[in-house]
Protein backbone atom coordinates (compact mmCIF):
# COMPACT_ATOMS: atom_id res chain seq x y z
CA UNK A 1 0.00 0.00 0.00
CA UNK A 2 1.44 3.50 -1.06
CA UNK A 3 1.76 5.89 2.42
CA UNK A 4 0.10 9.07 1.70
CA UNK A 5 1.28 12.86 1.65
CA UNK A 6 -0.35 16.16 1.47
CA UNK A 7 1.13 19.63 0.51
CA UNK A 8 0.13 22.29 2.04
CA UNK A 9 1.05 25.43 -0.34
CA UNK A 10 -0.70 28.00 -2.82
CA UNK A 11 2.42 28.21 -4.97
CA UNK A 12 1.73 25.56 -7.76
CA UNK A 13 5.20 24.94 -8.64
CA UNK A 14 5.83 23.78 -5.14
CA UNK A 15 2.64 21.71 -6.15
CA UNK A 16 3.64 20.21 -9.03
CA UNK A 17 7.68 20.24 -8.16
CA UNK A 18 6.81 18.10 -4.74
CA UNK A 19 3.92 16.12 -5.99
CA UNK A 20 6.43 14.48 -8.43
CA UNK A 21 9.43 14.34 -6.24
CA UNK A 22 7.33 12.83 -3.13
CA UNK A 23 5.54 10.00 -6.03
CA UNK A 24 9.36 9.10 -6.93
CA UNK A 25 9.73 7.95 -3.24
CA UNK A 26 6.50 5.95 -3.22
CA UNK A 27 4.00 8.58 -1.76
CA UNK A 28 0.44 9.34 -3.46
CA UNK A 29 0.35 12.86 -3.00
CA UNK A 30 -2.84 15.14 -2.33
CA UNK A 31 -2.07 19.09 -2.31
CA UNK A 32 -4.19 21.69 -0.60
CA UNK A 33 -4.01 25.35 -1.31
CA UNK A 34 -5.89 27.21 1.63
CA UNK A 35 -6.53 26.03 5.31
CA UNK A 36 -10.58 26.38 4.13
CA UNK A 37 -9.58 23.56 1.89
CA UNK A 38 -8.34 21.38 5.17
CA UNK A 39 -11.50 22.71 6.72
CA UNK A 40 -13.65 21.51 4.30
CA UNK A 41 -11.88 18.03 3.70
CA UNK A 42 -10.48 16.91 7.31
CA UNK A 43 -9.68 13.45 5.18
CA UNK A 44 -6.95 15.44 3.59
CA UNK A 45 -4.71 14.97 6.66
CA UNK A 46 -5.27 11.30 6.67
CA UNK A 47 -1.61 11.12 5.33
CA UNK A 48 1.73 9.95 6.70
CA UNK A 49 3.77 13.09 5.57
CA UNK A 50 2.82 16.85 5.52
CA UNK A 51 4.53 19.29 3.56
CA UNK A 52 3.47 22.91 5.48
CA UNK A 53 4.11 26.30 3.93
CA UNK A 54 5.14 28.42 6.22
CA UNK A 55 2.65 31.21 5.13
CA UNK A 56 -0.83 30.20 3.57
CA UNK A 57 -2.72 33.28 2.80
CA UNK A 58 -3.56 35.44 5.80
CA UNK A 59 -3.03 32.02 7.88
CA UNK A 60 0.29 31.69 9.39
CA UNK A 61 1.75 27.96 9.63
CA UNK A 62 1.62 28.34 13.43
CA UNK A 63 -2.23 28.68 12.97
CA UNK A 64 -2.23 25.23 11.04
CA UNK A 65 0.57 23.63 13.31
CA UNK A 66 -2.36 24.64 16.04
CA UNK A 67 -5.48 23.10 13.90
CA UNK A 68 -3.28 20.43 13.12
CA UNK A 69 -2.60 19.46 17.02
CA UNK A 70 -6.32 19.94 17.48
CA UNK A 71 -6.95 17.46 15.41
CA UNK A 72 -4.37 14.91 17.35
CA UNK A 73 -2.34 14.64 14.05
CA UNK A 74 0.21 12.16 13.71
CA UNK A 75 1.69 12.74 10.60
CA UNK A 76 5.17 14.29 10.40
CA UNK A 77 5.66 17.55 8.96
CA UNK A 78 8.33 19.44 7.45
CA UNK A 79 8.37 22.80 6.76
CA UNK A 80 8.89 24.57 3.86
CA UNK A 81 8.96 28.65 2.81
CA UNK A 82 10.89 30.99 1.57
CA UNK A 83 10.67 32.73 5.09
CA UNK A 84 14.35 33.59 7.14
CA UNK A 85 15.98 29.80 8.84
CA UNK A 86 14.98 32.32 12.26
CA UNK A 87 11.24 32.24 11.54
CA UNK A 88 11.46 28.71 10.32
CA UNK A 89 12.97 27.79 13.43
CA UNK A 90 10.13 29.61 15.61
CA UNK A 91 7.74 27.84 14.02
CA UNK A 92 9.53 24.42 14.38
CA UNK A 93 9.74 24.53 18.00
CA UNK A 94 6.44 25.91 18.10
CA UNK A 95 5.33 22.42 16.66
CA UNK A 96 8.11 20.37 18.83
CA UNK A 97 6.35 22.09 22.16
CA UNK A 98 3.21 20.77 20.99
CA UNK A 99 4.06 17.41 20.72
CA UNK A 100 3.97 17.36 16.53
CA UNK A 101 6.32 15.34 14.61
CA UNK A 102 8.63 17.96 13.14
CA UNK A 103 10.83 17.06 10.83
CA UNK A 104 12.50 19.92 10.44
CA UNK A 105 12.82 22.84 7.98
CA UNK A 106 13.32 23.05 3.75
CA UNK A 107 14.17 26.26 1.59
CA UNK A 108 11.80 25.69 -1.95
CA UNK A 109 14.58 26.65 -3.25
CA UNK A 110 16.06 23.62 -1.91
CA UNK A 111 13.45 21.02 -2.54
CA UNK A 112 14.50 19.15 -5.48
CA UNK A 113 17.84 18.84 -4.45
CA UNK A 114 17.28 18.74 -0.21
CA UNK A 115 13.86 16.75 0.31
CA UNK A 116 15.87 13.20 -0.05
CA UNK A 117 17.20 14.01 3.08
CA UNK A 118 14.47 14.27 5.08
CA UNK A 119 12.48 11.35 3.69
CA UNK A 120 15.17 8.54 4.06
CA UNK A 121 14.54 8.33 7.84
CA UNK A 122 10.63 8.07 7.00
CA UNK A 123 11.43 5.20 5.33
CA UNK A 124 9.18 2.47 6.75
CA UNK A 125 10.82 0.39 9.39
CA UNK A 126 10.35 -2.84 7.48
CA UNK A 127 7.99 -5.44 9.16
CA UNK A 128 9.19 -7.45 11.83
CA UNK A 129 10.20 -11.28 10.71
CA UNK A 130 7.60 -13.97 11.48
CA UNK A 131 8.57 -17.91 13.16
CA UNK A 132 7.34 -19.08 9.54
CA UNK A 133 9.88 -16.91 7.13
CA UNK A 134 12.52 -17.76 10.30
CA UNK A 135 11.86 -21.48 10.09
CA UNK A 136 12.60 -21.21 5.98
CA UNK A 137 15.70 -19.36 6.52
CA UNK A 138 16.95 -22.11 8.52
CA UNK A 139 15.76 -24.29 6.08
CA UNK A 140 17.31 -22.48 2.87
CA UNK A 141 20.53 -21.62 5.03
CA UNK A 142 20.43 -17.68 5.12
CA UNK A 143 21.55 -17.61 8.11
CA UNK A 144 25.73 -17.35 8.35
CA UNK A 145 28.11 -16.57 10.94
CA UNK A 146 30.33 -13.68 12.08
CA UNK A 147 33.31 -14.35 14.16
CA UNK A 148 34.55 -11.51 16.31
CA UNK A 149 38.49 -12.50 17.54
CA UNK A 150 39.72 -12.91 20.88
CA UNK A 151 42.86 -11.82 22.28
CA UNK A 152 45.32 -12.82 24.66
CA UNK A 153 45.53 -10.36 27.85
CA UNK A 154 48.54 -12.55 29.54
CA UNK A 155 51.24 -10.43 30.11
CA UNK A 156 54.14 -11.31 28.03
CA UNK A 157 54.95 -11.99 24.60
CA UNK A 158 52.18 -13.67 24.27
CA UNK A 159 49.63 -10.42 24.85
CA UNK A 160 47.54 -9.86 21.88
CA UNK A 161 47.82 -12.71 20.50
CA UNK A 162 44.61 -14.42 18.60
CA UNK A 163 43.71 -17.17 20.28
CA UNK A 164 40.29 -18.01 18.54
CA UNK A 165 36.62 -16.50 17.65
CA UNK A 166 33.37 -16.12 19.12
CA UNK A 167 30.56 -16.88 16.42
CA UNK A 168 27.97 -15.20 16.40
CA UNK A 169 24.39 -16.04 14.37
CA UNK A 170 23.24 -13.56 11.47
CA UNK A 171 20.35 -13.41 8.96
CA UNK A 172 21.09 -12.69 5.80
CA UNK A 173 16.87 -11.92 4.71
CA UNK A 174 16.39 -11.06 1.38
CA UNK A 175 13.98 -8.51 2.26
CA UNK A 176 15.39 -6.46 4.92
CA UNK A 177 18.90 -7.29 4.40
CA UNK A 178 21.07 -9.15 7.18
CA UNK A 179 19.30 -9.50 10.72
CA UNK A 180 21.10 -9.23 13.92
CA UNK A 181 20.54 -12.06 16.84
CA UNK A 182 18.05 -9.73 18.89
CA UNK A 183 15.79 -9.82 16.42
CA UNK A 184 15.25 -13.62 15.84
CA UNK A 185 16.62 -15.25 19.09
CA UNK A 186 13.70 -14.56 21.00
CA UNK A 187 11.56 -15.41 17.72
CA UNK A 188 12.91 -18.78 17.73
CA UNK A 189 12.65 -19.26 21.22
CA UNK A 190 9.05 -19.02 21.24
CA UNK A 191 8.38 -21.28 18.15
CA UNK A 192 10.54 -24.16 19.04
CA UNK A 193 13.36 -23.25 16.78
CA UNK A 194 15.91 -22.97 18.82
CA UNK A 195 17.31 -26.34 18.32
CA UNK A 196 17.44 -26.79 14.39
CA UNK A 197 18.73 -23.08 14.21
CA UNK A 198 21.00 -24.21 17.08
CA UNK A 199 22.45 -27.17 15.34
CA UNK A 200 22.61 -25.81 11.89
CA UNK A 201 25.24 -22.92 14.07
CA UNK A 202 27.14 -25.83 15.11
CA UNK A 203 27.35 -27.23 11.74
CA UNK A 204 28.89 -23.53 10.06
CA UNK A 205 31.18 -23.47 12.54
CA UNK A 206 32.43 -27.17 12.04
CA UNK A 207 33.05 -26.24 9.18
CA UNK A 208 34.93 -22.99 9.58
CA UNK A 209 37.17 -24.26 11.81
CA UNK A 210 37.91 -27.42 9.08
CA UNK A 211 38.61 -24.39 6.69
CA UNK A 212 40.68 -22.71 9.18
CA UNK A 213 42.65 -25.86 9.75
CA UNK A 214 43.55 -26.49 6.59
CA UNK A 215 44.58 -23.03 6.22
CA UNK A 216 47.45 -23.66 8.78
CA UNK A 217 44.74 -21.52 11.42
CA UNK A 218 45.19 -23.42 14.33
CA UNK A 219 42.16 -21.25 15.94
CA UNK A 220 39.71 -21.83 19.26
CA UNK A 221 35.66 -21.49 18.04
CA UNK A 222 33.51 -20.41 20.66
CA UNK A 223 29.63 -21.16 19.64
CA UNK A 224 26.32 -19.99 22.09
CA UNK A 225 24.21 -22.66 22.73
CA UNK A 226 21.16 -22.57 24.24
CA UNK A 227 19.53 -24.47 27.23
CA UNK A 228 16.88 -26.21 24.59
CA UNK A 229 20.08 -27.55 23.28
CA UNK A 230 21.33 -29.30 26.86
CA UNK A 231 18.03 -30.45 26.78
CA UNK A 232 17.45 -31.79 23.48
CA UNK A 233 17.10 -35.63 23.26
CA UNK A 234 19.63 -36.99 21.55
CA UNK A 235 21.35 -34.27 21.50
CA UNK A 236 25.37 -36.51 22.47
CA UNK A 237 24.79 -38.97 19.50
CA UNK A 238 23.60 -36.02 16.99
CA UNK A 239 26.71 -34.12 17.87
CA UNK A 240 28.99 -36.68 17.47
CA UNK A 241 27.53 -37.56 14.12
CA UNK A 242 28.17 -34.00 13.22
CA UNK A 243 31.61 -34.18 14.86
CA UNK A 244 32.68 -36.81 12.66
CA UNK A 245 30.86 -35.99 9.59
CA UNK A 246 33.13 -32.30 9.33
CA UNK A 247 36.60 -33.60 11.79
CA UNK A 248 35.78 -31.17 14.29
CA UNK A 249 38.63 -30.96 16.64
CA UNK A 250 36.63 -30.47 19.80
CA UNK A 251 39.65 -29.72 21.60
CA UNK A 252 39.21 -26.28 20.30
CA UNK A 253 35.90 -25.92 20.54
CA UNK A 254 34.39 -23.66 23.48
CA UNK A 255 30.48 -23.73 23.81
CA UNK A 256 29.01 -21.20 25.62
CA UNK A 257 26.14 -21.19 28.01
CA UNK A 258 24.20 -18.08 28.90
CA UNK A 259 20.83 -19.11 30.36
CA UNK A 260 21.51 -22.40 32.09
CA UNK A 261 18.86 -20.71 34.22
CA UNK A 262 16.62 -21.99 32.08
CA UNK A 263 17.58 -25.46 32.48
CA UNK A 264 14.93 -27.17 34.40
CA UNK A 265 17.30 -30.03 35.98
CA UNK A 266 20.78 -28.85 37.01
CA UNK A 267 21.77 -32.16 37.46
CA UNK A 268 21.17 -33.38 33.83
CA UNK A 269 22.81 -30.82 32.54
CA UNK A 270 25.97 -31.52 34.85
CA UNK A 271 25.12 -34.91 32.66
CA UNK A 272 25.29 -33.89 29.34
CA UNK A 273 28.00 -30.72 29.85
CA UNK A 274 30.50 -33.57 31.68
CA UNK A 275 29.78 -35.33 28.49
CA UNK A 276 30.79 -33.05 26.11
CA UNK A 277 34.16 -31.97 28.03
CA UNK A 278 34.64 -35.99 27.80
CA UNK A 279 34.79 -35.41 24.32
CA UNK A 280 37.00 -32.34 24.84
CA UNK A 281 34.87 -29.76 24.61
CA UNK A 282 35.33 -26.55 26.60
CA UNK A 283 32.48 -24.83 28.37
CA UNK A 284 32.19 -21.54 29.14
CA UNK A 285 29.92 -19.58 31.44
CA UNK A 286 28.62 -16.60 29.32
CA UNK A 287 27.44 -12.78 30.66
CA UNK A 288 29.08 -13.73 34.00
CA UNK A 289 27.71 -11.28 36.39
CA UNK A 290 24.41 -10.47 35.08
CA UNK A 291 20.66 -12.57 36.01
CA UNK A 292 21.32 -14.93 33.73
CA UNK A 293 24.27 -16.24 35.05
CA UNK A 294 24.60 -17.72 38.37
CA UNK A 295 27.20 -18.62 40.96
CA UNK A 296 25.07 -22.00 41.50
CA UNK A 297 25.72 -22.40 37.65
CA UNK A 298 29.21 -22.37 38.66
CA UNK A 299 29.46 -24.44 41.37
CA UNK A 300 27.81 -27.50 40.00
CA UNK A 301 28.49 -27.34 36.27
CA UNK A 302 31.54 -28.39 34.69
CA UNK A 303 32.44 -24.73 33.58
CA UNK A 304 36.24 -24.24 31.85
CA UNK A 305 35.67 -20.71 31.08
CA UNK A 306 33.86 -17.30 32.82
CA UNK A 307 32.96 -14.44 30.41
CA UNK A 308 32.69 -11.18 32.22
CA UNK A 309 29.48 -9.64 30.96
CA UNK A 310 30.18 -6.63 28.48
CA UNK A 311 28.07 -4.40 31.39
CA UNK A 312 30.94 -4.53 33.95
CA UNK A 313 33.30 -4.21 31.41
CA UNK A 314 32.15 -0.87 28.93
CA UNK A 315 32.18 1.16 33.14
CA UNK A 316 36.18 -0.03 34.00
CA UNK A 317 37.86 2.92 32.81
CA UNK A 318 35.30 4.99 34.84
CA UNK A 319 33.35 3.53 37.81
CA UNK A 320 35.08 2.41 40.48
CA UNK A 321 32.89 -0.32 41.95
CA UNK A 322 32.51 -1.60 38.37
CA UNK A 323 36.30 -2.38 38.12
CA UNK A 324 36.25 -4.04 41.53
CA UNK A 325 33.20 -6.33 40.68
CA UNK A 326 35.32 -6.95 37.72
CA UNK A 327 38.59 -7.44 39.68
CA UNK A 328 36.58 -10.01 42.08
CA UNK A 329 35.55 -11.93 38.87
CA UNK A 330 38.72 -12.97 37.74
CA UNK A 331 40.03 -13.26 41.21
CA UNK A 332 37.18 -16.06 41.49
CA UNK A 333 37.65 -17.41 38.10
CA UNK A 334 41.31 -17.97 38.58
CA UNK A 335 41.04 -19.08 42.23
CA UNK A 336 38.65 -22.03 40.41
CA UNK A 337 41.18 -22.53 37.66
CA UNK A 338 38.61 -20.94 34.53
CA UNK A 339 39.97 -18.72 31.74
CA UNK A 340 38.41 -15.63 32.42
CA UNK A 341 37.34 -14.00 29.73
CA UNK A 342 36.53 -10.26 29.21
CA UNK A 343 33.63 -9.41 26.17
CA UNK A 344 33.02 -5.64 25.27
CA UNK A 345 36.28 -4.37 25.30
CA UNK A 346 36.32 -0.81 23.77
CA UNK A 347 39.13 1.44 24.89
CA UNK A 348 42.53 1.21 25.92
CA UNK A 349 41.92 1.77 29.00
CA UNK A 350 39.94 -1.18 29.66
CA UNK A 351 41.99 -3.13 28.16
CA UNK A 352 44.83 -1.93 30.48
CA UNK A 353 42.72 -2.24 33.35
CA UNK A 354 41.66 -6.05 32.42
CA UNK A 355 45.49 -6.43 32.02
CA UNK A 356 46.63 -5.18 35.22
CA UNK A 357 43.60 -7.30 36.77
CA UNK A 358 45.26 -10.51 35.52
CA UNK A 359 42.03 -11.14 33.12
CA UNK A 360 43.39 -14.27 30.15
CA UNK A 361 41.22 -12.72 27.17
CA UNK A 362 39.33 -10.34 25.41
CA UNK A 363 37.24 -9.47 22.80
CA UNK A 364 35.30 -6.11 21.96
CA UNK A 365 34.99 -3.79 19.46
CA UNK A 366 38.30 -1.92 20.63
CA UNK A 367 40.16 -5.31 18.94
CA UNK A 368 37.86 -5.62 16.48
CA UNK A 369 33.77 -5.85 15.43
CA UNK A 370 32.76 -9.24 14.56
CA UNK A 371 33.72 -9.81 10.89
CA UNK A 372 32.11 -12.29 7.94
CA UNK A 373 34.34 -14.74 7.56
CA UNK A 374 36.16 -13.07 4.51
CA UNK A 375 36.66 -10.06 6.52
CA UNK A 376 37.97 -12.36 9.14
CA UNK A 377 40.65 -13.73 7.35
CA UNK A 378 41.83 -10.50 5.96
CA UNK A 379 41.98 -8.88 9.62
CA UNK A 380 43.89 -11.67 10.79
CA UNK A 381 46.50 -11.92 7.99
CA UNK A 382 46.94 -8.26 8.42
CA UNK A 383 46.76 -8.23 12.21
CA UNK A 384 49.56 -7.03 14.41
CA UNK A 385 49.26 -7.62 18.29
CA UNK A 386 49.55 -4.26 19.90
CA UNK A 387 46.37 -2.04 22.69
CA UNK A 388 43.68 -1.22 21.09
P1 LIG B 1 27.04 -12.80 23.50
O1 LIG B 1 27.26 -14.25 23.29
O2 LIG B 1 27.36 -12.24 24.85
O3 LIG B 1 27.88 -12.09 22.36
C1 LIG B 1 28.49 -10.86 22.49
C2 LIG B 1 27.65 -9.77 21.86
O4 LIG B 1 28.26 -8.52 22.15
C3 LIG B 1 27.60 -9.86 20.34
O5 LIG B 1 26.37 -9.32 19.94
C4 LIG B 1 28.73 -8.93 19.93
O6 LIG B 1 28.57 -8.43 18.62
C5 LIG B 1 28.58 -7.85 20.96
N1 LIG B 1 29.84 -7.16 21.19
C6 LIG B 1 31.09 -7.65 21.12
N2 LIG B 1 32.00 -6.71 21.43
C7 LIG B 1 31.31 -5.59 21.72
C8 LIG B 1 31.70 -4.26 22.11
O7 LIG B 1 32.88 -3.92 22.27
N3 LIG B 1 30.71 -3.37 22.34
C9 LIG B 1 29.40 -3.70 22.17
N4 LIG B 1 28.48 -2.76 22.39
N5 LIG B 1 28.98 -4.94 21.79
C10 LIG B 1 29.95 -5.87 21.57
P2 LIG B 1 25.42 -10.08 18.91
O8 LIG B 1 26.21 -10.74 17.84
O9 LIG B 1 24.35 -9.12 18.54
O10 LIG B 1 24.83 -11.24 19.80
C11 LIG B 1 24.01 -10.96 20.88
C12 LIG B 1 23.70 -12.20 21.66
O11 LIG B 1 22.93 -13.10 20.88
C13 LIG B 1 24.96 -12.99 22.04
O12 LIG B 1 25.53 -12.42 23.18
C14 LIG B 1 24.36 -14.35 22.29
O13 LIG B 1 23.78 -14.44 23.56
C15 LIG B 1 23.26 -14.41 21.26
N6 LIG B 1 23.78 -15.16 20.09
C16 LIG B 1 24.59 -14.75 19.10
N7 LIG B 1 24.83 -15.75 18.23
C17 LIG B 1 24.18 -16.84 18.71
C18 LIG B 1 24.04 -18.20 18.27
O14 LIG B 1 24.62 -18.63 17.27
N8 LIG B 1 23.26 -19.02 19.04
C19 LIG B 1 22.64 -18.58 20.17
N9 LIG B 1 21.93 -19.46 20.87
N10 LIG B 1 22.75 -17.33 20.61
C20 LIG B 1 23.49 -16.46 19.90
MG1 LIG C 1 28.64 -15.51 23.80
MG1 LIG D 1 28.21 -12.50 26.41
Amino acid sequence: MLSGALIIDDDCSVQLLGRMLLRQHGYQVETASSFGELVRQPDLLNVELILLDLGLGEFTSLDILEYLYDLRLNASILLISNYTEETAAHALAAGEAKGLKMLGFLSKSKLLTGLTTFLGPLKKAPKAPTSVELAKAIREQQLFLAFQPQISLQQGTQQGQVIGVEALVRWQDPQRGVLYPDSFIPLAEQNDLMLPLTWYVIELAMKQQAQWLSQGWDLDVSINIPAAFIQAEGVLDAFDQLTQAHHAVLSKITLELTETAGVECLGYASYVLKALRQRGCKLALDDFGTGHSSLTQLYRLPFSELKIDRSFVSLIDQDKEALVITESIVDLGKRLGLTVVAEGIETSAQFTRLVEAGCTVGQGYGIAHPLTTDAFNTWLREYSPSAP
